[in-house]
């Protein structure tokens, strides 16, 4: 669903919420997905829930036997959701024992689209969740609320500055910086507030500004999925109802940016420079 700020607060796609793998799994390596505990109550079959309203937009159904490549999902499917931030959507459900939905068919949050199950390229039945924005796979748990457990101390949950949605987002007073106090790699033109010169690298310097309470809360929560922290992401005061924002991102993440700016008719507000 859409919270009030436009930010995403996804369902989860079990009634349970038991996560037995994070984004990253228990020896570092990328996993890019988590994966949820279906073996509750001795079935390993458990219904599964549409994240969000969505669009089918892609199935498979198992062969039976291959475990690489697309077919290591098994049988799986895909929703495509309303963008967020100017930027593509997507969930997907893996490893299922059975579809409930076709492709190109619509769904409500909430809606039965499928049953877990053990297909594809896994140990033992699981639900595989996936969280695809702008073409690339984020940390679901950015996209859910905190009502989970882990299987174990070991499950990766948040890296640095990520967290689960917040209702009522507001900006913390003591998140938000003066730009007089502000040192080290960023330096702020006070003359335009729009100059940013940092490290080497193939980077982008945005400015957003000025930006009201509710679109500076918006421009955090993207943040916040982007894993950027303080030092690549800093809150300006500009006056008692504004805030500009100075960020440090690759081209990539810029995307992002300029896409929820232009979306959101911020477009004027937008200002970034090649840096590095
Ligand atoms: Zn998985």
């Amino acid at each position: 669903m859409r919270l009030k700020n436009g930010e995403v607060l996804l369902r989860w796609p079990l009634a349970q919420h038991v996560i037995t793998a994070g984004f990253f799994y228990n020896d570092g390596s990328a996993h890019n997905a988590i994966d949820l505990r279906t073996n509750q109550g001795g079935d390993t079959k458990k219904p599964v829930y549409a994240a969000e309203d969505g669009t089918v937009d892609q199935t498979q159904t198992w062969d039976g036997h291959t475990t690489s490549g697309m077919q290591s999902y098994g049988t799986m499917l895909r929703l495509r959701h309303d963008d967020y931030a100017g930027c593509t959507l997507q969930t997907r459900y893996a490893h299922l024992s059975e579809l409930c939905v076709s492709y190109g068919q619509q769904v409500k949050e909430g809606d039965l689209i499928g049953y877990t199950g053990a297909t594809g390229n896994v140990d033992g039945a699981h639900l595989h969740f996936e969280v695809i924005w702008n073409g690339t796979r984020r940390n679901p748990l950015v996209w859910l609320d905190d009502n989970f457990t882990t299987a174990s101390d070991q499950v990766y949950t948040y890296g640095a500055g990520e967290h689960a949605v917040e209702i009522a987002a507001e900006i913390p007073p003591e998140d938000v910086t003066d730009v007089t106090s502000q040192t080290g790699s960023i330096e702020i033109d006070a003359s335009t507030g729009a100059s940013l010169e940092l490290a080497a690298g193939k980077l982008q310097a945005i400015v957003l500004a000025p930006l009201t309470a509710d679109q500076a809360s918006a421009c955090d929560a993207i943040a916040r999925r982007l894993s950027l922290g303080a030092d690549r992401y800093v809150t300006l005061t500009v006056d008692a109802a504004h805030v500009a924002k100075a960020i440090c991102v690759t081209n990539g993440d810029a995307l992002v940016f300029f896409n929820w700016a232009r979306s959101s008719g911020l477009g004027d507000k937008y200002k970034s420079m090649y840096v590095g």
